[in-house]
This record gives structure tokens, sequence and C-alpha cells, in this order.
């Protein structure tokens, strides 16, 4: 097993502390020993690695941030953010079910949910012995939310929902789903359970990215639920965006762990493959490539520990999140584009993570609000002008 030694140009690691720096070391840990050596079979085979969710739930890497009397690990969000970095230097897919689990259902159980509704699920959910996904995105509306089309209606007993979700991240392995649907004209927010009548959610399949992660569409019809699942504090689409606010800050530093995994892999690569007879380490459009990387790479690594220390301290704005996750993702996709160069021919196989990294940042750029919507959004808060119709 090789053992990850991290990039850290500017001794940004003497920024965090003891506990940072000790949870990061454990998930380093767990990524080198249990999922680099089964992530491109599942990767090849369209397979989310089931197995090690109870891992996940005993690292204490679900919904880190919340709680302690909730099953919880109570730490801060540069925590939360390292955490997600090291996952992604496995595979996006992994970081996604966690960022999924964390910020996309215990956090919107836990910030909108009765007392009864956390009391019942985040224990389950922090272990690993309950699965969540999160319906926002529809066939018809992906950047625009706004105009979704599934309805919640008021019946004698609870809600009727009928409609259907796309895209969804663990849907088909689901127990629970966190469903956003209109309800007298205002988006609010359900939990569908499993097995409940009219709910289905079929797995979809033939994707190019993230296939070590289930997405699936969520069927709804006359689907009824108990008036208890509704999240009673949830109120707009500014329920939903506070949710997805939560999992861009997690994108934005997860992406930092697939720049690492490219930049390493050309870096070895680079130095010991022999062309014209010396090391392609030793071209200097090669290093120009490396150069660009670590450069972005140590940007990437700063803008993130300021993301988190103002999240710690409740002053982050959700723009400055939108610029961390437009800017990340962007420089993420084109390291691992120019790792896949600088491997040659050897950057297409499974036997180097290059690849599956640069078709995984594909989704990854795209969902949690795509390039162009958050570049509307800091646009609209530099210039005080929309520009989204
Ligand atoms: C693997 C994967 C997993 C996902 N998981 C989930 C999940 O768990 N839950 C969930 O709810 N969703 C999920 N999504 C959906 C994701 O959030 C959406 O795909 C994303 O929001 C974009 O929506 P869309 O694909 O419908 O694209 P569209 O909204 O149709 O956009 C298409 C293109 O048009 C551009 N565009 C749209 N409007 C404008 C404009 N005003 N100005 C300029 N350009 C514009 C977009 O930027 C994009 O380039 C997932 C997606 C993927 C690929």
């Amino acid at each position: 097993m090789n053992k990850f030694a991290g990039v850290d140009y500017f001794e940004v690691d003497s920024l965090l502390t003891e506990d940072e720096i000790m949870v990061r070391g454990s998930v380093r840990e767990f990524v080198d020993q249990k999922v680099i050596p089964v992530i491109e079979k599942h990767y090849h085979e369209e397979k989310f690695p089931l197995h090690l969710i109870p891992k996940l739930g005993e690292l204490g890497l679900l919904g880190i941030t919340l709680p302690q009397e909730y099953g919880c690990a109570g730490m801060n969000n540069v925590a939360y953010g390292l955490v997600m970095q090291e996952l992604e230097r496995g595979d996006s897919g992994i970081r996604s079910f966690v960022s999924v689990q964390s910020s996309l259902v215990m956090y919107p159980i836990f910030t909108f949910g009765s007392d009864e509704q956390k009391k019942f699920w985040l224990p389950k959910l922090a272990a690993g012995e309950k699965i969540g996904c999160f319906g926002l995105t529809e066939p018809d509306f992906g950047s625009n939310p706004a105009g979704m089309l599934t309805r919640a209606e008021k019946v004698a007993e609870g809600y009727k929902l009928n409609g259907a979700k796309m895209w969804i991240t663990n849907g088909t392995i689901a127990d629970v789903a966190v469903v956003w649907a209109k309800l007298d004209g205002e988006v609010r927010g359900f939990l569908v359970e499993k097995g409940t009548n009219g709910f289905s959610a079929p797995e979809m399949k033939g994707k190019h990215s993230l296939k070590a992660s289930v997405t699936s569409e969520l069927i709804f019809e006359d689907c009824v639920i108990p008036a208890r699942n509704i999240l009673p504090g949830s109120k707009g689409l500014k329920s939903p965006l506070m949710c997805l606010n939560q999992a861009r800050f997690g994108i934005a530093w997860g992406v930092v762990g697939s720049m690492m995994a490219c930049y390493d892999a050309a870096l070895n690569y680079s130095k010991s493959r022999i062309q014209f007879g010396k090391p392609i380490a030793g071209f200097q459009m090669t290093q120009e490539k490396l150069v660009y990387m670590i450069t972005e790479i140590t940007k990437a690594q700063l803008l993130n520990l300021q993301l988190g220390r103002l999240k710690d301290s409740n002053k982050l704005k959700h723009t400055q999140v939108s610029l961390a996750k437009r800017n990340n993702c962007e420089k993420a996709l084109e390291i691992a584009r120019s790792a896949r160069e600088i491997l040659g021919a050897n950057g297409i196989l499974n036997e180097y993570p290059v690849m599956r990294h640069s078709q995984n940042l594909e989704s990854v750029k795209t969902y949690e609000g795509t390039h162009e919507m958050h570049t509307l959004i800091v646009g609209e808060d530099i210039t005080g002008l929309a520009a989204f119709n």
C-alpha cells in the first residue's frame, strides 16, 4: 500500500489545529487502505462500495459538524472540509456519498426537522445504519429549481406527492429521501421513506462519470406520506438552497483531493518516464504543467482554509462559497486533463487514477450549481445586477 504524503507547498498545515490534522490523517489512511484498493473495480462495474458505509460511520465522517447528542462528532467546518478533500482523493463518488448524507440529508433534518425527526433519523444516519438522498432536480428543472413541478397536497392521512426527480445521488439505496415539492405554491421539504406506496427510485445507468456512485430517478405517483413527515421548519426555495450551500462548501474542498491525486500521479510519472534520453520531468513544457498544478493547488488550499475559518465564525456569505466552488472545480478539471497529457497513452489506463478523476470532475463541475450559475451568483453580488434571465 502506498502512503500518500500530501501536497503542501506553502506550509498550510501550520495554519491547522492538531485536531484538524488528526482527522485528516485518519481519513487519509482510510482512503489509502480501504478506498484506493477497491475503487477501480467498483468504478468499472458501476457500483458504489456499499461495504465502506459502516466504516464511514465508525470514523464519525457522516454529519461530522452536527452535535454529539445525535451521535455526531461536533467538529468544525475546516475539519469537515479536510474530510471531503481526503475522501475525494480516493474518488468523487465516495465524497458525494458523504456530502449528500451530511449536507443534504442530515443538515436539513437538523435545521428544519422536528425533535422527533431529529431523534429518530440523525443517530441512524450518523452511524451509516440508514442512507439518505436529496431530491431537488427534475427532468425539466435543473439550474432553475423554482419552476419545479412536483406537488404535495394535504389529504386526510397526511400529504400526497406527485411528480418526478432526476439525477438523485444515493436514490436507489436510500432509506429516506428529502424531497422538495410545492405545497399550496410554496416549496417545502418532505421525508419520503423507502417502501412507501406510490414511491419508486430506479437507478440511472449509462454514466461515463461518477460511476462509483448511485444516481437515480425518484418517482411519486399519488404517494401518501404521514403528516409527521413534513420538515416543519422548511419555508420556500431558500431552504433547499441553504442545504446546497453546505454541500458546495464540501465540494470546494473535495476537488482539491482530486487535484492532489492527479498532481501526485503526474509528478511521479514524469520523473520516471524517459524520452529522448531523459525523464520527461526535465522538459520545460512538462515543468510548466506541473508548476501550474502546484500553483492552483496552493491557491485553492488557501482559499478553502479562509472559507472554512469564515464559516466557523459565522461570517461566510453564500456568494463566497460560489466563488470557491466555481474556481476549484474548474481548476481541478484543468489539472486532471493536464495530468492525463503528462502520462501520455498511459493516462487513459485505469492503472492510474487520472482519467477517473477527470471523468468524475465533469459531473462535479455541473452539480450543486453549474459553473455558469456560480458565475451569475458572484456576478450579481459584485455588480448588483442579476443576469439569470
Ligand atoms: C452525477 C450527478 C449527481 C447529481 N446528484 C443530485 C442530487 O443528489 N440531487 C439533486 O437534486 N440533483 C442532483 N444532480 C443534478 C444537478 O444538480 C443538475 O444537473 C444541475 O443543477 C444542472 O441542471 P441540469 O443538468 O438540468 O442543466 P440545465 O439547468 O439544463 O443547464 C444546462 C446548461 O445551461 C446552462 N444555463 C442554464 N441556465 C443558464 C443561464 N441563465 N445563463 C447561462 N447559462 C445557463 C447551465 O449552466 C448548463 O451549462 C446531480 C447531477 C449529476 C450529473
